[in-house]
């Protein structure tokens, strides 16, 4: 078998959702999706060459290839790698198929024939208590036993733009201050973690998200703060560049710390691990480097006994994906979901059963990612200037 051709689809989604299609001179065809950026488009069309005439079977081969043939452009991180991720993820449909058997299997096989997912529900419309309880309570109703918020950016008196959640035009930017969080905003804070908390009772898992925000010593005070609210856990307290930082809030927090979203790659998630600088990591796996690659630093984090709660705000197409390789780990706890607020983000799936249910994906057992792309939703939601698959 030969890869003979590769093509893109963007949806705009919530996110944008980089759908790719690996062609194959067998008429297999496989689908992944890329993480979300700038360029990251283009730089999959730019594989091409790398791939065509190669036997898609050699899946851990070619990503080096990728690596190798992209490494002056910089393959080490950011887009580049969220780029390879996509195409890696259709690599995998593509053996599925060949060899009749879900991805999950050619991954080691499962621990869990079903993925628990959480639902993020971002913030309230408002920064009341009572907005954010009234959001909670929804995505409870939706059959979620576990849910996430994100608390920067929710101080109406801070901030230029005010409650607009991860852009952080703090007033304190401009005058080059570092980010701490006042008296009054940690007040906010506790109020509406409190209002979750008590809207969703004692046994629903909650996660809040900061965003890479806060200094060292108030993401550590946030900390003590939230105890009382038995988080799951405190996502990206401080900036993700510091890896020496990033553990002693980890070492000083009585919540666990959780991070990984803003790594790339074994190399890039490596630090975080064998430092034991969180208590659980949470790689993008359409960003990160693909199936294999989250496998590999799942394998890593779970030799430190550190779990593993992969993050994801893609299309069912990568969700999927991610739900495959998430059954092969022993130290998976949970999946992101993040498209609660897009009313058609089953529909891009043929068939009419939701995906997730009572807060779960049930694993098809059908050959490859074992999902079919409904290619009417698929175009009423392509992006301005993307071309299907063209
Ligand atoms: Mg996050």
């Amino acid at each position: 078998m030969k890869i003979t051709d590769l093509k893109t689809a963007v949806i705009q989604g919530n996110f944008e959702w980089i759908l790719v299609r690996v062609y194959t001179d067998e008429g297999i065809t496989g689908m992944g999706e890329c993480y979300w950026g700038a360029g990251v488009e283009t730089i999959v069309r730019r594989m091409k060459p790398l791939l065509v005439d190669e036997d898609p079977h050699n899946i851990d081969w070619l990503y080096q290839k990728m690596v190798r043939g992209m490494s002056g452009a910089g393959s080490t991180g950011g887009a580049v790698v969220a780029a390879i991720s996509g195409i890696e993820l259709a690599l995998w449909d593509i053996k599925g198929q060949a060899l009749n058997t879900p991805i999950y299997n050619l991954l080691g096989g499962r621990y869990r024939e079903r993925i628990r997912v959480y639902a993020d529900c971002g913030h309230g419309s408002e920064p009341t208590p009572a907005s954010w309880a009234e959001k909670a309570r929804q995505a409870i109703a939706n059959g979620f036993t576990a849910i996430k918020f994100d608390i920067d950016n929710i101080d109406p008196e801070q901030f230029i733009e005010p409650y607009h959640v991860g852009i952080g035009k703090w007033k304190g930017w401009l005058q080059g201050q570092q980010r701490p969080i006042s008296h009054r905003e940690m007040d906010l804070m506790i109020s509406l973690v409190g209002a979750v908390r008590e809207a969703i009772g004692p046994y629903i898992d909650l996660a809040i998200d900061c965003h890479w925000n806060y200094n060292t010593r108030d993401a550590i005070k946030l900390a003590q703060e939230l105890e009382p609210f038995n988080l799951m856990w405190l996502e990206d307290p401080i900036p993700p560049d510091n890896i020496e930082a990033l553990k002693r809030v980890t070492d000083h927090s009585p919540v666990p710390i959780c991070s990984g979203e803003n790594h790339y790659t074994r190399h890039g998630l490596r630090p975080m691990i064998t430092t034991q600088a969180v208590d659980i990591v949470q790689p993008d796996i359409p960003k990160v480097g693909g199936l294999l690659e989250a496998k590999k630093i799942a394998d890593l984090a779970d030799i430190y006994y550190i779990p593993m709660a992969a993050h994801n705000v893609s299309s069912p197409f990568a969700t999927m994906a991610a739900c495959h390789v998430c059954a092969t780990m022993r130290n998976f706890i949970v999946l992101e979901f993040h498209g609660q607020d897009v009313a058609w983000w089953n529909d891009l799936v043929e068939g009419n059963q939701p995906l997730i249910q009572n807060g779960y994906i049930t694993l098809p057992d059908k050959p490859g990612l074992g999902i079919t792309l409904n290619e009417d939703v698929a175009r009423a939601h392509l992006q301005a200037g993307s071309t299907f698959f063209e």
